[in-house]
């Protein structure tokens, strides 16, 4: 039939990457999804329509999500991720501890120079890694430059999409409703 397949890109949400529907007739029941770089990729079968289409690449999609085998998954992977970013960017500084936190409601991530301990907002988890990358970038830079001086944004620029995870962290707070400053992930005194 002549209707046989059709892909749409849907763009990214405050609560998923962008997913790339790809439908076809082929398929009668079953779905499949997998990651191509940040995208999601679902085939799905070309005769679901409307709502039943929506919940079934929903379905998908959060599938995926919850067994995305990320390496930042826990704190011991993320501490681990930032010391790999500490040798590739910021002069192999070194934290003394990195960890995930579920409390910082008007910031991204800080950093305390004094103790060396870097913190993560829990939102960022659904972030595409390359942004949870900049972001610890920038925190790593701190433990050298407190400030936000012109030979701290040196160091932190040296992760190559520093300014596009800017804009992303803008949308995936608008999108979340938060108050979060712009152009800064942590800029803002405390919680
Ligand atoms: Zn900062």
């Amino acid at each position: 039939m002549a209707h046989s397949s059709s892909v749409v890109v849907e763009p990214p949400r405050f609560d998923r990457p962008e997913v790339e529907v790809r439908a076809s007739a082929k398929r009668k029941k079953t779905g499949a999804a997998h990651w191509s770089g940040s995208r999601i990729v679902v085939q799905i079968p070309a005769r679901l329509k409307g709502k039943e289409r929506s919940r079934f690449v929903d379905e998908l999609v959060e599938r995926l999500m919850s067994q995305r085998p990320q390496n930042t998954a826990g704190d011991a992977s993320l501490e681990e991720r930032a010391r790999v970013l500490a040798e590739l960017y910021v002069d192999g500084v070194e934290p003394a501890s990195v960890r995930w936190v579920t409390n910082q409601r008007r910031r991204w991530a800080s950093c305390s120079p004094a103790s060396r301990e870097i913190r993560v907002s829990n939102r960022l988890r659904q972030c595409p890694e390359w942004v949870i990358d900049a972001v610890l970038v920038h925190e790593l830079a701190h433990l050298i430059e407190a400030d936000h001086s012109s030979s701290f944004y040196e160091l932190a620029n040296r992760h190559p999409r520093q300014s596009e995870c800017e804009t992303f962290l803008d949308g995936f707070a608008l999108g979340l409703g938060l108050r979060i400053e712009a152009a800064d992930v942590d800029v803002g005194g405390e919680d």
